[in-house]
């Protein structure tokens, strides 16, 4: 594959980003937060309660590129603004999915823009981002190589946005067991090929929240440098990825175990 500036042998020292008090690449960071923003008051008591448990970056979709068109969408720039709110309240940074660059304005107080697993390959949005300021975390495609993987950080970094953080959440398997196959091999591979953050999502590579915290685990010990946790208020009732999401009290558990 033709890259270079994700390269470790290109630049020995790990890429560290900071947003407020949080250095990605350098401490450990737990992302948490629900899937969907799906009101006011669900967003503020989640991320209250996230912060409480220990998380140091808040999450919270807007934008939803669903596999079905009569799925919930997301509640775009409404969803956006008390995504701010409750950044404001609880003094955590923030992420959430961008999936067209029009929209960008919509992402001011937002600190880090997400491009999701469906857009791994959007090779024009992540050249727009390339040209941005702000860290991008890049998802890696379910059906992508880390080569691949790689490749799109380049795309963005060629740009010139050298803040790019790398996300395993899962890749297509013949077994259904779980919603995808958690490769934790490739973590060990991109600590090792790349300079840069890499963070697991292991809600939904799983699938099932049972199986979320010893998967959160054995990503910290593969080397990541962060997981990303789905957490919800009621998770039976949840819009979106409601399987998948911890409660309150199973995440503050995680957080206390991690
Ligand atoms: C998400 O993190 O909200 C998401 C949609 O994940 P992915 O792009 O990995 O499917
Ligand atoms: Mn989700």
């Amino acid at each position: 594959m033709d890259y270079k500036l994700v390269l470790r042998e290109n630049h020995k020292e790990n890429t560290v980003i900071e947003i407020g008090k949080v250095k990605i690449g350098q401490d450990k960071v737990l992302i948490a937060g629900p899937c969907t923003i799906e009101s006011e008051a669900q967003m503020l008591e989640c991320a209250e309660a996230v912060k409480h448990a220990g998380a140091n970056i808040l999450r919270g979709g807007a934008f939803k590129p669903r596999t079905s068109p009569y799925s919930f969408q997301g509640l775009g720039e409404e969803a956006l603004l008390y995504l701010k709110e409750a950044k404001e309240k609880t003094g955590l940074p923030t992420i959430s999915e961008i999936v067209d660059i029009k929209d960008l304005p919509l992402f001011e107080n937002v600190d880090i823009l997400q491009v999701g697993a469906k857009n791994m390959q959007n090779f024009e949005l992540l050249k727009e981002l390339g040209r941005q300021e702000k860290p991008v975390l890049l998802k890696r495609n379910f059906g992508a190589t880390i080569d691949e993987l790689l490749s799109s950080a380049e795309y963005i970094m060629a740009e010139g946005n050298k803040k790019v953080i790398l996300c395993e959440r899962g890749i297509k398997s013949f077994d259904h067991e779980t919603r995808f196959l958690l490769d934790l091999g490739a973590v060990a591979v991109l600590k090792l090929k790349t300079h840069l953050p890499v963070i697991v999502d292991p809600s939904h590579a799983m699938g099932r929240a049972e199986l979320v915290p010893s998967m959160a685990k054995a990503a910290m010990a593969a080397g990541a440098d962060g997981v990303m946790i789905e957490v919800h208020n009621n998770p039976e009732c949840a819009l979106c990825d409601g399987a998948q999401s911890l409660k309150y009290a199973e995440f503050e558990k995680l957080a206390k175990e991690l």
